[in-house]
């Protein structure tokens, strides 16, 4: 139980008023409540087939698929899961699924039929929707696997397979046949899993006033941090199974009304092309990403004018690159959005892009919430560290999730008796309110005691022309405990010794930030939550060590 002590004196809080938060709602009812000022507007554009779908069509779709979810059996409370790219049925499924009262667990169509089956049975979904691709190998998955047909069903939004279900008996259900439900602020909507960067994923209960509340936090009131109108539209290329997509992208797109842009995967010709073709104006990102576009020599063939905002999140990105990408899209206000999973996920957004907006640094993951109060923790005694002084980040709002599933244990070591939502990551607040991550408590390297960021090393080596990307990982030494040693992808067709590699970095960081090893490899493993997955690395470092 981490300690929550009396003398709390340093809070932070938002430079933007306190505004009424309608999170005695529902949150579909939430998400729509604007919808008769923008009814024939664009909600939803297929990235792929360029077919859109309207904010009342979207909303009466929503509505079908919940009377279809109804009428397969589902009740409140029950568990969906979505194992989906981004695509419109899983918009009309998620708040389909919301207006029977029921919850969304959201996993990745990419997962091993074993992780789909963890988070299945954890979760206690009894029904899946995907795309037929996937249902081999959860139809046929083993012995030790619940069976389809008998612990739980399919439906596919293409063709389906045998023993599965067509998307249509739900979207051509009849909207008048959904039944009244009460749905309680503190019921849950949404199960998301966290990125398993750290360890396994964890079940994450996001209720209907976590979620409005974070969405409100976002883009409501008269000066909102997150300014989104219905001229917009939103980039949607990030998967809307992981919680940054779905509430800053999605949730926050409906409510504001503005147009979203749902693109299955990732490759940077064919975004170029829509954003130009769909004059994209908000871009959200995660670090690799922005990595591609301020280094990819594509980038310079494609009118990119009509971006007015980039936002990045979901992991640590450092100011040279983020400078990189400002000179390719120079108009665009750029900034970044802190999030968690059990946050809800917002903690802090860069106040540059509200609608009267405020000046920012670049480097700087924006300033906590409003509605929200936010901490710097020593983690060694508890007490809260005033501005400019690094310890661990907490939060504590309306937004924050209930606590993980089936797991008092971890959400008791997480969440205090005060309500804080310790998150596990080492930051401080400037002079100005601004919020910066330095990196996970767990990722710290520690030389000899020094504690060395990874993020910072690898901030420092993308800024080198030569290499296209990077990781920094600790490795084991007798004399220091640990040092820090990179990982390297070159850029084609550059020469680059492993000298010239720690040189460079060398003569910008103090002693203990020496790179110590270089190793150079093709790729950087990444989630596709846009983090780098540095246990695969250190894991890699232990077995060559050990061999
Ligand atoms: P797990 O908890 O399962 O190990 P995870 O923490 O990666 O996975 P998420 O909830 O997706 O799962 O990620 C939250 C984390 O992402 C934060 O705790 C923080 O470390 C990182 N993060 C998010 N946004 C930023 C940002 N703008 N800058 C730096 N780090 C960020
Ligand atoms: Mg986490």
């Amino acid at each position: 139980q981490p300690s929550s002590s009396c003398e709390t004196h340093h809070v932070f809080r938002s430079r933007l008023p306190e505004i009424p938060i309608s999170n005695h709602l529902p949150l579909h009812t939430y998400c729509f409540e604007n919808l008769t000022q923008f009814p024939d507007r664009t909600c939803l554009i297929v990235g792929s087939t360029g077919k859109t779908y309207s904010f009342s069509e979207t909303h009466l779709l929503s509505q079908k698929v919940a009377a279809g979810l109804s009428n397969l059996g589902l009740k409140k409370g029950d568990v969906i899961m979505l194992l989906l790219q981004n695509c419109p049925e899983f918009i009309f499924s998620f708040m389909g699924a919301s207006m029977i009262g029921a919850v969304t667990t959201t996993a990745n169509p990419f997962y091993t039929a074993s992780e789909v089956f963890k988070q299945l049975n954890a979760s206690n979904a009894k029904l899946i929707i995907t795309q037929s691709q996937y249902v081999d190998k959860l139809g046929d998955a083993g012995d030790n696997y619940p069976k389809l047909g008998e612990d739980f069903a399919l439906i596919t939004i293409d063709d389906p397979p045998e023993k599965c279900l067509h998307f249509s008996v739900l979207s051509e259900a009849k909207e008048t046949e959904i039944p009244s439900v009460s749905i309680d602020p503190n019921d849950a909507v949404a199960l998301p899993f966290s990125s398993g960067t750290t360890g396994l994923p964890k079940g994450v209960i996001l209720t209907h006033k976590s979620l409005i509340t974070s969405v409100a936090q976002q883009v409501d009131g008269e000066n909102p941090n997150l300014y989104l109108t219905s001229e917009d539209v939103v980039l949607c290329v990030l998967p809307l199974f992981h919680i940054y997509s779905l509430n800053s992208v999605l949730l926050c797109s409906l409510r504001a009304g503005a147009g979203v842009l749902l693109m299955p995967k990732f490759e940077i010709g064919v975004l170029l092309e829509l954003i130009q073709r769909h004059r994209v104006s908000v871009a959200a990102v995660v670090p690799p990403l922005v990595l591609a576009l301020a280094k990819n020599p594509m980038v310079e063939g494609f009118d990119l004018s009509s971006i007015r905002l980039v936002l990045s999140g979901a992991a640590p990105l450092g100011k040279e690159l983020e400078e990189a990408l400002r000179s390719r899209v120079p108009q665009a206000t750029f900034g970044q959005g802190y999030g968690m999973t059990e946050a809800g996920p917002v903690l802090s957004m860069s106040l540059g892009f509200a609608k009267q907006p405020f000046p920012t640094k670049s480097g700087s993951c924006g300033t906590v919430v409003r509605n929200a109060e936010l901490k710097v923790v020593d983690p060694e005694t508890g007490s809260s560290l005033p501005r400019n002084q690094p310890g661990e980040i907490c939060i504590r709002g309306q937004q924050i999730m209930k606590g993980y599933l089936n797991d008092a244990d971890a959400t008791a070591t997480t969440m205090d008796v005060d309500g804080w939502l310790h998150t596990g990551d080492i930051g401080y607040v400037d002079e100005d309110d601004e919020v910066f991550i330095v990196d996970r408590v767990k990722e710290l390297i520690k030389f000899k005691g020094f504690q060395v960021p990874p993020a910072e090393l690898e901030a420092l080596l993308v800024s080198h022309p030569s290499i296209a990307d990077a990781a920094v990982v600790p490795q084991k030494d007798e004399v220091a405990g640990e040092v820090p040693v990179a990982f390297v992808v070159r850029s084609n067709g550059f020469e680059l010794t492993e000298e010239a590699v720690k040189e460079f970095i060398a003569k910008q960081v103090v002693f203990y930030k020496k790179v110590h090893r270089v190793y150079f490899v093709h790729a950087i493993p990444k989630s596709p939550s846009g983090k780098i997955l540095r246990k695969d690395l250190r894991a890699k470092l232990a077995a060559a060590a050990s061999s």
